[in-house]
């Protein structure tokens, strides 16, 4: 049965409305159906982050899942090791493009890396915390803090 555009008090607003669907007027269903976009949406960026946090754990696994830093003036003695994937950053081995630097840990560059390995394991390090800093102090390898910018495709 047609219930449209009759007068129903809305289930929502409890005022005396014209009926549009699912016993609300036509305000409140519009309304109801962006909070459900929103929801939606929501769970959608917890499942890509979810993704993406798996994605860097692979990745780190694949580049040998611990720090490899083995210079003489750093803070440890002979090869570093620290294997806590969270102190584990990804370093450049030639130091790197700005642009690219600024995409180190986005949630593209850990799908990239894992379509390309090979180039990530001829390009990348794994570096903890502590050694990825001295590094850049090391070599004046200070990033332009900047917003990430989107990924593009970087083989060359
Ligand atoms: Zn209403
Ligand atoms: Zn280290
Ligand atoms: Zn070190």
């Amino acid at each position: 049965m047609q219930k449209r555009n009759k007068l129903i008090t809305c289930a929502n607003c409890k005022q005396l409305k014209r009926y549009w669907a699912r016993d609300l007027c036509s305000r409140c269903y519009v309304a109801s159906l962006r909070a459900a976009d929103r929801q939606y949406y929501k769970r959608g960026l917890l499942d890509s982050k979810q993704r993406s946090q798996r994605n860097r754990q692979t990745l780190i696994q694949l580049l040998g899942g611990k720090c490899a830093c083995n210079e003489p003036d750093c803070w440890h003695k002979g090869l570093c090791g620290i294997d806590d994937i969270r102190l584990l950053q990804f370093d450049h081995i030639l130091g790197g493009g700005s642009r690219e630097d600024e995409e180190m840990g986005t949630p593209a560059m850990y799908l990239y890396y894992l379509k390309h390995l090979e180039e990530a394991k001829r390009k990348l390090q794994l570096l903890c915390a502590n050694c990825n800093w001295l590094k850049r102090y090391r070599y004046r390898e200070f990033s332009k803090v900047g917003r990430p910018k989107k990924m593009q495709n970087t083989r060359i």
